[in-house]
């Protein structure tokens, strides 16, 4: 019955977004009993057999996804990425230090200000908040400094609808990447980065667990500053790391899906086979807006242009309105721009299939014959 509630509804929710249909339908099959253990994975022991084997699927998962060498750790953390603003400058800027920001859009000037609000000094490596947020800059344009202990960057921009397509830096600094809304969509070099964190819910699960993958030669160094610095446990980076995630209770449902979320994602061909897909759903929409004759007016320039969050405006706002009305009632859910810019926002991460954004396409362009 619930089942076919979904028929007909396309989820474009930018997060919490969309799970894989075949996720949620072995969730729900598992759900009594876990390998016939005859217990629900909501009821066990975070530190019984059955979860050591949930998370190092999970763990593994993401490994060979995304090739994760053994210099990185990946651990799973709770309070979400907008915990890990703090947690990075917290554990990796010693006393008297500081870090660049690349300031792309809102998420990243939140880092940016949360790594101040510590007490930190954070700088501005590079912004391109004069053009609006409306590209992502050119490596040439970031600066770094020798006594920076690392340079953070946002890859994919949720709001404004922006991602890096040229990621391969040439910095002098350790590298840091908020990949909350792009990680898994495409082949990424780890071992670039000396830190990669991800909120779940927009890619590789639901809300609740955090993926930090770090380098496990910088934990040391986080472990001495955390001393200096008398950092509460929670927020230590080396803890978590010595107790496999486990210091304390972790989110063991949701470590679960990411494990199913992973493995979904390698028997549909893995990362190589997302972009190509991700690619395909992105023609799809920013067709309907270079093909429209102003009609659809993309936010981004188009060499800046997200894979993951489409963003675009209808100049009459009355009939902007009436889109997203129209959208909603035809069961195009999610639509609506962020709250802090309004607008159209087309949220088509992994597991939105091709269908949903063809049939997208569709309306828009019947949409846009209707109304000008
Ligand atoms: C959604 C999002 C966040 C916030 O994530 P929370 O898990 O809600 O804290 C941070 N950064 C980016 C790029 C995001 O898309």
């Amino acid at each position: 019955m619930a089942w076919e509630d979904r028929q007909g509804v396309y989820n474009f929710n930018p997060g919490p977004a969309a799970l894989p249909e075949a996720v949620l339908r072995r969730a729900q099959e598992e759900l009594p009993s876990y390998a016939g253990g005859g217990l629900s994975v909501l009821e066990m022991s975070h530190r019984s057999q059955a979860y050591d084997e949930i998370q190092a699927r999970a763990q593994n998962g993401l490994r060979r996804l995304l090739g994760i060498p053994d210099t990185h750790r990946v651990l799973f953390l709770q309070g979400g990425a907008s915990l890990q603003f703090a947690m990075v400058p917290l554990n990796f800027i010693p006393e008297g230090g500081a870090a660049g920001y690349v300031l792309t859009g809102s998420w990243s000037e939140k880092a940016y200000q949360e790594a101040e609000r510590v007490g930190l000094r954070a700088a501005v490596a590079a912004s391109t908040k004069e053009a609006g947020y409306r590209r992502i800059p050119d490596w040439s344009e970031v600066r770094d400094e020798p006594d920076w202990a690392y340079v953070h960057i946002t890859t994919n921009n949720t709001i404004v609808g922006s991602q890096w397509h040229h990621l391969h830096p040439s910095l002098s600094v350790p590298l840091v990447a908020d990949m909350s809304s792009d990680i898994c969509s495409r082949p990424v070099r780890v071992e670039d980065y000396h830190l990669i964190y991800a909120g779940a819910q927009k890619n590789i699960g639901p809300a609740g667990v955090t993926v930090v993958i770090v380098r496990e030669d910088w934990l040391g160094q986080a472990e001495e500053i955390a001393k200096a610095r008398r950092l509460p446990t929670m927020l230590r980076y080396a803890v978590h790391a010595k107790n496999d995630s486990r210091y304390n209770t972790p989110p063991v449902f949701a470590v679960y899906l990411v494990a199913l979320v992973a493995e979904w994602t390698l028997e549909q061909g893995g990362l190589s086979a997302m972009e190509a897909r991700n690619r395909e759903k992105a023609d799809l929409i920013y067709g309907a807006l270079d093909e429209s004759d102003g009609f659809y007016q993309g936010v981004v320039e188009p060499g800046s242009r997200s894979w993951m969050n489409a963003t675009f405006r209808i100049a009459d706002p009355d009939v902007e309105k009436r889109f997203l009305e129209e959208a909603r009632a035809k069961g195009f859910l999610g639509l609506a721009g962020h709250r802090s810019v309004g607008g159209v926002r087309v949220s088509m991460y992994n597991a939105v299939p091709v269908e949903a954004c063809a049939k997208l396409r569709e309306f828009m362009d019947d949409f846009r014959r209707r109304h000008r």
